[in-house]
C-alpha cells in the first residue's frame, strides 16, 4: 500500500533534492506532566516536511498549497497570487513554492515595506517573489473581485490563493494529517487531534476526517472567538465532518504577543525533547496542552495526537524583531 501522499507531482519539473515528503514522522511525546496526567501522547512532525528552499514550505502550509498547486498546473497558471503581513508564514511558503515548482509568484503585503526588508520578505524575494506593499484599507479589499481585476490587469492571468491559504483544496490537503497518522499508526485511536489555528482551514480539513470518538481541538492563535464562525462556515458544506472545539485560553494576546513564560516554556521544550518550537502557532497549542494536562482537562487514559504545523521560519523575524528571545535556530 503506498501512503496518500506519493507521486503527486509526478511529471512537474521539481527541484527534487529539496524535498523531503510524507508521511513526516509521528513520534510519542513523553513529557512528565503528560505521564502523571495518564495521557498517551503523539506528535506529527510536519515540520519536518521540506518542499522547497529554506524553512518555508513545510507543515501545515505545504498541506494546504498542495492541492492547489496541482490545480494551478492543471490549470495551465504559470503565476501564483496572494496576500499576507509581512511576517505571514503564507506568503513565505508561497514564494518557496514559486522557486521550487517554477511558479512566478506575486505577494500582496499588508502595510509599507519595512527598510531593509525583515528575514520573512528577504526569504520570499530571494525566492523570486515579486512584492506589492499596500496600505491597510486597500488590503481589506482583498476579496473584492474589482481589486483582484485591477491586479490581473497589472500582472496578467494568475492563480488566486486567499490570504493564508485556506479554501476547499486546502482542506483536502490538511485532512491527509489525519489520514496518514492513521496508516502509520493503525492501532492509534485518537481521543483528540489537537492543531493550532489561524484561519482554522487545518482544523477544519482534519475534522474531516476524524473518526466518531475523536474530537479535533482547535487552538486559537489569534484573540477573540470569531474562529469559531469561521470554522463552523468551512465546515458548512460537509455534513458528514467530525466533532470540533476551539479552545480560546491561549493566544497570549495574538500573532506578535508573547509573555515570558511562553518563551520559557519555548526554550525548555528545545532543550529537553530537541524539538523547534514557533511562538505564534505551535509554541502556544504545546503550551496549551501541558496546561490542560495540569488541570486534568483530559480524562485519565485519552490518547492525543498534537500537530507540529511548522511555523520555524517565522523564528528569525521573532529573533530580530525583539532581540534573540529564543534561544534556537532551527
Ligand atoms: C498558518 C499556520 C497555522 C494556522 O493554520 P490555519 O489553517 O490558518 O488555521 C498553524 N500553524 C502554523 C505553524 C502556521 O504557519
Amino acid at each position: 500500500m503506498s501512503h496518500p501522499a506519493d507521486f503527486l507531482f509526478w511529471g512537474m519539473p521539481v527541484i527534487s533534492t529539496l524535498f523531503q515528503h510524507a508521511p513526516s514522522p509521528l513520534e510519542r511525546l513523553a513529557l512528565p506532566e503528560f505521564e502523571s496526567a495518564g495521557l498517551s501522547v503523539w506528535i506529527k512532525r510536519d515540520d519536518l516536511l521540506r518542499m522547497g528552499p529554506g524553512l518555508a514550505l513545510c507543515g501545515n502550509k505545504w498541506r494546504k498549497l498542495k492541492y492547489n498547486l496541482a490545480a494551478a498546473r492543471s490549470g495551465g497558471h504559470t503565476q501564483l497570487l496572494t496576500f499576507g503581513g509581512a511576517f505571514s508564514n503564507h506568503i513565505a511558503a508561497v514564494a518557496g513554492a514559486g522557486a521550487a515548482f517554477k511558479f512566478k509568484t506575486i505577494g500582496i503585503i499588508r502595510g509599507e515595506a519595512p527598510p531593509g526588508l525583515n528575514p520573512t520578505l528577504r526569504f520570499a524575494r530571494e525566492c523570486g517573489m515579486h512584492l506589492h506593499f499596500v496600505d491597510r484599507a486597500t488590503f481589506r479589499s482583498k476579496e473584492n473581485p474589482a481589486f483582484l481585476h485591477r491586479l490581473e490587469q497589472a500582472y496578467g492571468p494568475f492563480y488566486h490563493l486567499p490570504e493564508g491559504g485556506t479554501n476547499e483544496k486546502a482542506l483536502e490537503g490538511a485532512r491527509e494529517i489525519v489520514t496518514e497518522c492513521q496508516y502509520q499508526q493503525p492501532t492509534l485511536k485518537a481521543d483528540y487531534w489537537c492543531v493550532s489555528a489561524g484561519t482554522g482551514g487545518t482544523a477544519a480539513g482534519m475534522t474531516l476526517e476524524a473518526k466518531p470518538g475523536s474530537k479535533v481541538l482547535a487552538f486559537s492563535a489569534l484573540k477573540g472567538d470569531f474562529l469559531k464562525r469561521d470554522l463552523a462556515s468551512l465546515l458548512a458544506g460537509y455534513p458528514a465532518a467530525g466533532d470540533w472545539a476551539l479552545i480560546t485560553d491561549f493566544h497570549f494576546g495574538g500573532y506578535a504577543k508573547y509573555r515570558p513564560e511562553l518563551l520559557q516554556f519555548l526554550n525548555h521544550f528545545y532543550q529537553e525533547q530537541g524539538i523547534a518550537l514557533d511562538p505564534i502557532y505551535t509554541g502556544k497549542l504545546l503550551f496549551g496542552l501541558v496546561d490542560l494536562a495540569k488541570h486534568r482537562f483530559f480524562p485519565k487514559g485519552s490518547t492525543l495526537v498534537a500537530v507540529h504545523t511548522g511555523g520555524l521560519q517565522g523564528i528569525h523575524g521573532f529573533n530580530e524583531r525583539f532581540g534573540g528571545l529564543l534561544h534556537y535556530t532551527p
